[in-house]
C-alpha cells in the first residue's frame, strides 16, 4: 500500500531561497543583514518575450522565453538557455541564482543567467528550432553580449543552437569580433573539444577528490563503486563513460522514457549504441527495466540525478539507498529531501559544486574567443580538473569549520533573527553557498552601492 504523499513546497526559486537563508547565517552578512540579503538574492533583470514562430505546416505558434540577469556583481552574467515544456519564470530565475553561486564557488569572473523557452523540442523539426532560437536571439536584442550576459546549451540545447544564437547576433552586430556572445558553441565557430564533455568531467573531478579527501566507508576510490545514473543526456551519458573508464561498476541507468538495471554491470558504450538506435536505454540485453523514479532507489553506492530538478523529495529521500549523492542536475534535491538525507547519514555534493564544470570550460572557450586563440586541449582538462579539484577542497573544509563552530552561529542567528526557521546543522550545500555567497557579498561591498 503506498503511503500518503508528503506535501511540500516546490516551487524552485522558493527552494533556491531556503536554500540562501541556510548559509546566510555564516556570511558576515548580519550587519545590514535584509539589504544586502535581498540585493545578493533577488534577480537583477527579468526578461520575459513572445516568439511567433512559423511552423513546417505553414502556422505561426507562439512561444514564451525567458531570461533572468541574477547578479552581475562578480561580472558579466553566464548560463544555459533550456528548451522545455516546463520552463517558466521561476524555474530560470532559480536557475540564474544557482548560476552566480556556481560561477562563484569555481572562481570565474562572471555573474549568474539563465535562459528557458517553454517548448516541446521533441515535437520541433531542426528548421522549427532554428527558426526559434533566432527569433529568441532577436528578441533578446542588447540584454545578451560578450561583456554582459554570454548564454551556453542546456537542457535540449547544443553546439548547433549555440551557433545559431551567434550567428543571428553577428548579423545583428556586424563589424564586431562577436565569438564570445556564446559558449558550447562548435569548434568549426571557436569552440572547444571538451565543452560537451565539460559537465561530467567536472563531476568525475569532484566525486574524485572528495572521495580521496572525506571518504565514504569501505569506498575510498572510484575503483568498483556501484554507480546509478539518472539521466542519459550530455551529462549523464558523459559520466557514465567516465565512471566505468575509472573502474566504477554502473548498475543501473535512466533517460525520459524508462531505466535500466544490471547489477553486474552496464556497458555504457553498449547503452548508448542501444539509445541511438532505438531512442532510449529499455531493452538493452541483459538488464531489467525499471522507471526513472525507481532508479533513485536502486541499491549503489553513489547515486547521480544527471536529468531534471525535483527528482529527490520529502517523498522518496527515506528510499534513497547510496551512501553519496552527485547533482550534476540543476536542482535535483528539495529542502525537505536535504534534511532527511542528511538526519540518514547520507551525503550529497550539491550542483553548484558537482556540475560547475560545464561553466569553467565554458570560461575558457570564452576567453580564447576575446584572445582570439584556441587553446590546447590539454591545458583545458589539466585546469578543469585543478579548478574542480580546488573547489572541492575549499567546500569540504569550509564545512568542517561551519561544523565546528555551529553552536556559536546557531546561538547568534537566533537573537539577530529570531523570527527565523531554525538552522540545521550545515551540509555541504550549505557550505557551497554560504562560500559562494560570501565572496559575492564581499565583491558588492568593495563595489559599494551606485550611485
Ligand atoms: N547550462 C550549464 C549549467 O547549468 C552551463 C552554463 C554555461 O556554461 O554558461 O551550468
Amino acid at each position: 500500500m503506498n503511503a500518503e504523499p508528503v506535501l511540500e513546497d516546490l516551487d524552485l526559486h522558493r527552494m533556491a531561497k531556503v536554500q540562501f537563508d541556510r548559509a546566510a547565517p555564516y556570511t558576515e552578512v548580519v550587519d545590514g543583514w535584509r539589504g544586502m540579503a535581498q540585493w545578493l538574492f533577488e534577480p537583477e533583470r527579468i526578461v520575459e518575450v513572445v516568439l511567433p514562430v512559423r511552423s513546417d505546416d505553414g502556422y505561426v505558434h507562439i512561444y514564451r522565453g525567458y531570461r533572468v540577469l541574477h547578479s552581475t556583481v562578480r561580472g558579466p552574467g553566464k548560463g544555459g538557455i533550456r528548451f522545455h515544456p516546463e520552463a517558466g519564470v521561476e524555474e530560470v530565475k532559480a536557475l540564474a541564482t544557482w548560476m552566480t553561486w556556481k560561477c562563484t564557488l569555481v572562481d570565474v569572473p562572471f555573474g549568474g543567467a539563465k535562459g528557458g523557452v517553454r517548448c516541446d523540442p521533441h515535437l520541433l523539426s531542426q528548421g522549427e528550432k532554428e527558426r526559434l532560437t533566432r527569433r529568441f536571439t532577436a528578441a533578446l536584442g542588447d540584454t545578451i553580449g560578450p561583456h554582459t550576459d554570454i548564454p551556453a546549451p542546456d537542457l535540449y540545447t547544443d553546439a548547433q543552437t549555440m551557433a545559431w544564437i551567434y550567428d543571428t547576433y553577428s548579423m545583428m552586430h556586424p563589424g564586431s569580433a562577436n565569438l564570445p556572445v556564446v559558449t558550447g558553441k562548435p569548434m568549426a565557430l571557436g569552440g572547444l573539444a571538451g565543452r560537451a564533455a565539460a559537465t561530467a568531467q567536472g563531476g568525475f573531478y569532484v566525486t574524485q577528490r572528495y572521495l580521496e579527501i572525506a571518504g565514504l566507508p569501505g569506498l575510498g576510490s572510484l575503483d568498483g563503486a556501484r554507480i546509478a545514473i539518472q539521466g542519459f543526456g550530455n551529462a549523464g551519458r558523459n559520466a557514465a563513460s567516465l565512471f566505468h573508464e575509472a573502474g566504477a561498476l554502473i548498475v543501473a541507468l535512466s533517460d525520459s522514457k524508462g531505466g535500466i538495471f544490471d547489477a553486474s554491470g552496464i556497458d555504457p558504450g553498449q547503452a548508448g549504441r542501444h539509445k541511438d538506435a532505438t531512442d532510449s536505454v529499455i531493452g538493452l540485453d541483459g538488464t531489467e527495466q525499471l522507471s526513472p523514479k525507481e532508479l533513485l532507489e536502486v541499491d549503489c553506492d553513489i547515486l547521480v540525478p544527471a536529468a531534471i530538478e525535483l527528482q529527490i523529495t520529502a517523498n522518496n529521500a527515506e528510499r534513497i539507498q547510496a551512501q553519496l549523492i552527485v547533482e550534476l542536475a540543476n536542482g535535483p534535491t528539495t529542502p525537505r529531501a536535504d534534511d532527511i538525507l542528511a538526519g540518514r547519514g547520507i551525503r550529497l555534493i550539491p550542483d553548484i559544486l558537482a556540475n560547475a564544470g560545464g561553466v569553467v570550460v565554458s570560461y575558457f572557450e570564452w576567453a580564447q574567443n576575446i584572445e582570439n586563440q584556441q587553446w590546447d586541449d590539454a591545458a583545458v582538462g589539466t585546469q578543469l580538473r585543478q579548478r574542480m579539484h580546488h573547489a572541492t577542497e575549499v567546500v569540504v573544509t569550509r564545512r568542517a569549520a561551519m561544523v565546528d563552530a555551529f553552536d556559536s552561529y546557531r546561538d547568534r542567528w537566533q537573537e539577530t533573527m529570531p523570527e527565523a526557521p531554525e538552522l540545521p546543522v550545515p551540509d555541504l550545500r550549505t557550505a557551497a553557498t554560504a562560500v559562494a555567497v560570501q565572496a559575492c557579498r564581499e565583491a558588492a561591498a568593495q563595489r559599494g552601492v551606485w550611485p
